[in-house]
């Protein structure tokens, strides 16, 4: 329970709906202008559930802005040659502005091959190492899903990041090693003073207890403890996990990997799970989408 009435939760569903609704406009107003919508493709390989759901989330989001969007989809057998040959028809689709492979795949493909072969230009979840070498150095490029909502999520809520202090807890190649990038970098709502922290890490709560923005990406839930951090923190907090819970009527809830309730009255400002970091994810994805489709028809 939030009982801090100065602490102030970042409202993720609220702002990706905003940015949907900008994004919307757009379309429409190149839609007037006689153009072809942006088309978002995916590829979902095989059977599993929780890929499904996050496939058919984006493809939702897509035609609520009014982007065209298609699915493939190949059995889980599929070889590796005949994934790359997927790969090479979107990548020669002049009508696809972007496309994901949504990971997991199965064990027998070979994953940074497949991300290799999609091309840098249609490669809106960013992660072709020619798109995060870009990041690296500040280019204009795709960046990261998850990244880049969050710090779209620290714009919109006027959180200044510039000479602060953020702890990032995690460095996976998807959130936390490019969070620790882009916040670091000297640029606009960045300019941070970073320190990644990860499993090796000695005296861990000794570095988040100084962390002014803390973005905490380590996949186990309630991993961060009111002992943890200092007052008036502002957390961001991406994990997702299911866990049991008899009060609900499905049996279980969504939390993240922060002990919200014990940890919440302490910040100035907390993402909440769910509500927070997801719906952006998805936003950025779009966003990624429209600045490759402009980069396509303006070529
Ligand atoms: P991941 O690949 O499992 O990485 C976890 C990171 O946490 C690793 O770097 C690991 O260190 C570190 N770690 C694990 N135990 C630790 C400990 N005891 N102390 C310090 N560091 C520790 O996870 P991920 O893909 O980044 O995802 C993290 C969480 O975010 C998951 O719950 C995932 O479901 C969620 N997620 C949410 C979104 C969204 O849209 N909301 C998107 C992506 C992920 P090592 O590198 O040393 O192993």
């Amino acid at each position: 329970m939030l009982d801090n009435k100065n602490v102030k939760l970042i409202d993720g569903k609220k702002i990706a709906a905003e940015i949907k609704k900008e994004i919307a406009a757009e379309v429409k107003r190149m839609e007037a202008e006689g153009k072809r919508c942006p088309h978002l493709a995916a590829v979902l390989v095989g059977e599993d559930g929780a890929s499904k759901t996050y496939v058919a989330s984006k493809e939702k989001a897509s035609n609520e802005v009014g982007f065209t969007s298609s699915v493939y989809r190949y059995p889980a057998t599929i070889t590796e040659e005949e994934l790359l040959s997927a790969i090479d028809f979107l990548n020669n689709d002049n009508e696809i502005d972007g496309f994901i492979i949504q990971l997991p795949l199965p064990k027998h493909i070979n994953e940074s091959r497949i991300i290799e072969a999609i091309s840098p230009k249609k490669d809106v979840d960013g992660f072709n190492p020619v798109n995060v070498g870009k990041m690296i150095l500040g280019f204009s490029t795709f960046l990261p899903a998850t990244p880049f909502g969050i710090q779209m999520l620290l714009e919109r809520s006027n959180i200044e990041t510039e000479g602060k202090h953020c702890v990032v807890l995690g460095r996976s190649n998807i959130v936390g090693t490019p969070m620790a990038n882009m916040l670091s970098r000297n640029a606009s709502n960045a300019n941070c003073t970073v320190t990644l922290c990860h499993s090796k890490t000695k005296n861990l709560a000794e570095i988040t207890r100084q962390a002014d923005i803390l973005i905490v990406a380590v996949g186990k839930p309630y991993f961060v403890k009111a002992d943890m951090v200092k007052e008036g923190v502002v957390i961001i907090d991406v994990g997702i996990h299911r866990v049991d819970d008899s009060t609900s009527e499905k049996g279980y809830k969504i939390v993240g990997d922060v002990d919200f309730d014990n940890v919440a009255s302490k910040c100035s400002y907390i993402s909440p799970v769910p509500g927070g970091v997801g719906p952006m994810t998805i936003v950025s994805l779009l966003s990624n989408t429209l600045k490759a489709y402009r980069e396509n028809v303006n070529k």
